[in-house]
């Protein structure tokens, strides 16, 4: 699979996955867009078969304008250091919104559905094998809106073709340390998942 040859239709444009992003960073349909100093498209290989999504930019990623670069993201590389993954080399990382609500309040119903469109482009051009849900609010907006992280991390999923799971945030494994061993459990099931299903993420 080639994402620089793949184009899709957003609302009613054609769309390559640059022209995606050179869209999403002009957006301005919801009030995000006026407190922002980035839009947080995403980052990593375009080509990646796994998919990590988040909730929204914090502070460091507004100002740098990539996914989690702040404590939790080097907790999050530290992670995905474990099974072999890198944001640099064979996964894509992006968010449920791409700016950053002030204060770091949850992203709104109305903010989350304005920004759904780019997401699910993303997804539609990516077209990844495993979506992997960074806690409870990507939970609930990508796999079950009842989802309950304490119940159901480290759970597969079927949807759309793809395989789901969540992991605990890492910014709730910051707070709370003792959830740390389970979330090693539910990553050593996220690289089984990737071996027995992925062609080229382990290549
Ligand atoms: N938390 C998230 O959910 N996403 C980010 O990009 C950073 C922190």
């Amino acid at each position: 699979m080639n994402t620089k040859n793949i184009t899709i239709m957003v609302g009613d444009i054609m769309m390559s996955w640059e022209n995606l992003k050179e869209a999403c960073v002009g957006c301005t349909e919801c009030e995000l867009h006026k407190t922002r100093n980035n839009v947080v498209f995403g980052v990593g290989n375009p080509e990646a078969e796994v998919l990590f999504i988040g909730e929204g930019p914090g502070e460091s990623e507004d100002l740098k304008g990539e996914p989690f670069v702040g404590r939790a993201g080097k907790l999050l590389d530290d992670m995905l250091g474990l099974i072999g993954l890198s944001r640099s080399k064979n996964i894509y990382i992006a968010n449920i919104v791409k700016c950053r609500p002030p204060g770091n309040r949850d992203p709104g119903q109305d903010e989350r559905e304005k920004c759904f469109k780019w997401l699910r482009a993303q997804i539609e051009i990516l077209k990844p094998k495993i979506i992997v849900c960074l806690g409870r609010i990507a939970a609930t907006e990508l796999i079950d809106s009842g989802f309950k992280i304490t119940q159901s991390h480290g759970k597969w999923f079927d949807i759309n073709n793809s395989k789901y799971m969540a992991l605990y945030h890492p910014a709730a494994l910051l707070r709370d340390p003792h959830k740390k061993p389970d979330t090693f459990v539910d990553l050593k099931e996220l690289e089984k998942m990737i071996l027995r299903i992925c062609e080229r993420t382990y290549e």
